[in-house]
């Protein structure tokens, strides 16, 4: 038997918190200092912070000391970006959630395709929900403005929490045993990246507005769109059968950049709802999708700025950067095709 609480949250019979209302995760956790995953609170039980990207990825690529750079331009060291956890959950993420998908990072990207198809998303993708839901809480932190003298407003500030909350529940499904409906599936698609014998093998950057993410682990690719019902993966569809051959980093960013405008410009979007029934415990997460995928037209310096502000930092040192950096702004580049309209397989290789 399920309870409701006056906040509209609804709890176990032992008071383990199955649902989490938007008031009591805005207030709890994206802006108090609760457990993420069950809201504890620090007073109640011991904790022990969790790193935002996980430890096995900063100890692999040696990210630890290494900066990363926050929407308002701070910088931050990795090692020492993590948010409130309790001991307990932080045991739990990591034997449940963590270890499986490493594994399957370890792999390799064919074996990784073998073991999504045969288990089918939902671990990937709510993985991907943590990581995308950690960076944003971690945002409520940080002042939006590095003087402080210019106000106290959070970066959190600016995200919508309602979208937020749904990344939130789709995230704590391991924990909550709930079903999770197909609809609920935003889009997730997993690409071979190009092992370059320079530059890095990891790479992770979002669009938070967009609800979109780009994770490269090795020769493994994986973009998320968190609220979009998979609209996005039904609309690059058409690209996607041009593309013969893992992509370059900058590829990757691109295909990221192209999803994240589809998703800002669906004309309508889905809804999501949780679907509790105290009596049985049932829990359901599903969504509503509209009739038919329809994209509004983007302005293209709009597009420009995006692909400016995620293509733009790994734009290697070449004769013609700077051209490249200012046709970036106009919406219209491509580092995926040629004139033609043809994949370029050897994006980015050094020069024989
Ligand atoms: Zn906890």
């Amino acid at each position: 038997m399920l309870f409701q609480t006056s906040d509209e949250s609804v709890v176990d019979g032992n008071g383990r918190v199955t649902y989490f209302s938007l008031r009591r995760f805005i207030a709890d956790i994206a802006q108090g200092n609760h457990c993420f995953l069950c809201g504890a609170s620090p007073e109640a039980v011991p904790f022990n912070d969790e790193h935002i990207l996980p430890d096995w990825i900063l100890r692999r690529y040696g990210l630890h000391n290494r900066l990363i750079t926050l929407p308002n331009g701070t910088s931050f060291r990795y090692g020492s970006f993590k948010i409130p956890c309790c001991a307990e959950c932080n045991k739990n993420m990591g034997q449940r959630v963590e270890q499986p998908i490493r594994d399957m990072f370890d792999t390799g990207y064919k074996s990784f395709g073998e073991q999504l198809k045969l288990n089918g998303p939902w671990d990937l993708f709510c993985w991907m929900c943590w990581i995308f839901l950690k960076t944003h809480l971690k945002d409520t932190d940080l002042s939006f403005h590095r003087d402080t003298r210019k106000g106290e407003m959070k970066i959190g500030d600016m995200h919508s929490w309602e979208e937020v909350h749904h990344v939130h529940c789709m995230a704590r499904s391991f924990y909550t045993g709930c079903n999770l409906k197909v609809e609920a599936l935003g889009s997730l698609l997993v690409l071979p990246a190009k092992i370059l014998p320079y530059g890095e093998q990891f790479d992770y950057c979002d669009l938070s507005f967009a609800q979109t993410m780009l994770l490269r682990i090795d020769d493994i690719a994986a973009i998320a769109v968190f609220n979009d019902s998979q609209a996005s993966l039904s609309v690059v569809q058409e690209i996607l059968n041009k593309i013969a051959g893992p992509l370059s980093p900058l590829q990757l960013r691109e295909m990221m950049v192209r999803m994240a405008v589809i998703n800002i410009n669906l004309a309508e979007r889905p809804r999501f709802y949780s679907d509790l029934d105290l009596l049985t415990e049932a829990y359901e997460i599903g969504g509503e999708r509209p009739s038919e995928i329809r994209v509004e037209d983007m302005d293209d310096s709009r597009i420009g700025e995006m692909m400016y502000h995620i293509c733009g930092p790994l734009v290697t040192e070449h004769p013609d950067k700077a051209k490249i950096l200012e046709n970036l702004k106009t919406g219209h580049y491509t580092f995926l095709f040629n004139d033609k309209g043809e994949f370029l397989a050897d994006h980015m290789e050094p020069v024989r």
